[in-house]
């Protein structure tokens, strides 16, 4: 379902796993490739378009198919657009914000950086923001298959240098979902969001 105001919220159930980024980071295709869906994810690009929260159930499945834990991802709108005018950015603050903010069910939010730019300062404002809270954060520096070995690592060296100070509940990963690197790392994280 899609929800574009805070009063709209469904009521609050399984747990929440929210995705957000800079338009264009990478978000959509790495949920299209997490959840093995061809158009799961599909971002609205035109900037003035309305923004909604996308929920989809997620669930994640031993080798024999049994379910073994279950919730909520929440596909947030995409920020950063330089030329957004003002209203559509105070519109992102109220519903993302409020969102973040106030959601009892959200467990973690995943931070899709472009790995060739990450940490910007809308990436810094969300941190901030979420850092206040009890909630868990993972870093997913994607389309990591645009860096050399040596770049990659300093992305992640850096992204991690930006979890640490938050502490256990903050983590980072290389991702690309073109190449189909790190799709377990990110499976394995937020299927433990999902247990605890
Ligand atoms: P969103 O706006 O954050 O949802 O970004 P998209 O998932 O739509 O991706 C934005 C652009 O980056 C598209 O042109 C994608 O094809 C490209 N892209 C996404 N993931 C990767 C990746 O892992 N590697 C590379 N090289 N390009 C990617």
């Amino acid at each position: 379902m899609s929800v574009a105001a805070l009063a709209d919220l469904p009521p609050p159930g399984l747990p929440e796993i929210a995705f957000a980024g800079r338009s264009n980071a990478g978000k959509s295709s790495a949920i299209n490739v997490l959840t093995d869906q061809k158009r799961l994810a599909f971002a609205s690009k035109t900037p003035g378009r309305t923004q909604l929260l996308n929920f989809f159930e997620l669930s994640e499945r031993d080798e024999d198919k049994q379910t073994v834990a279950r919730g909520t991802l929440v596909d947030l709108p995409g920020y950063g657009f330089a030329q957004a005018p003002l209203a559509q950015r105070e519109q992102w603050d109220t519903l993302v914000g409020g969102y973040v903010a106030e959601r009892q069910t959200l467990v973690g939010i995943v931070v899709v950086m472009d790995a060739r730019r990450p940490l910007m300062p809308g990436d810094e404002t969300l941190i901030d923001f979420v850092a206040q809270r009890q909630t868990s954060l993972h870093f997913l520096l994607t389309k990591s298959d645009q860096l050399n070995n040596t770049e990659r690592k300093a992305a992640l060296a850096l992204a991690q240098q930006r979890a640490a100070p938050i502490g256990a509940r903050a983590t980072a990963q290389l991702f690309s979902a073109l190449k189909r690197q790190g799709i377990d790392e990110l499976a394995y994280i937020l299927a433990g969001w999902l247990r605890s």
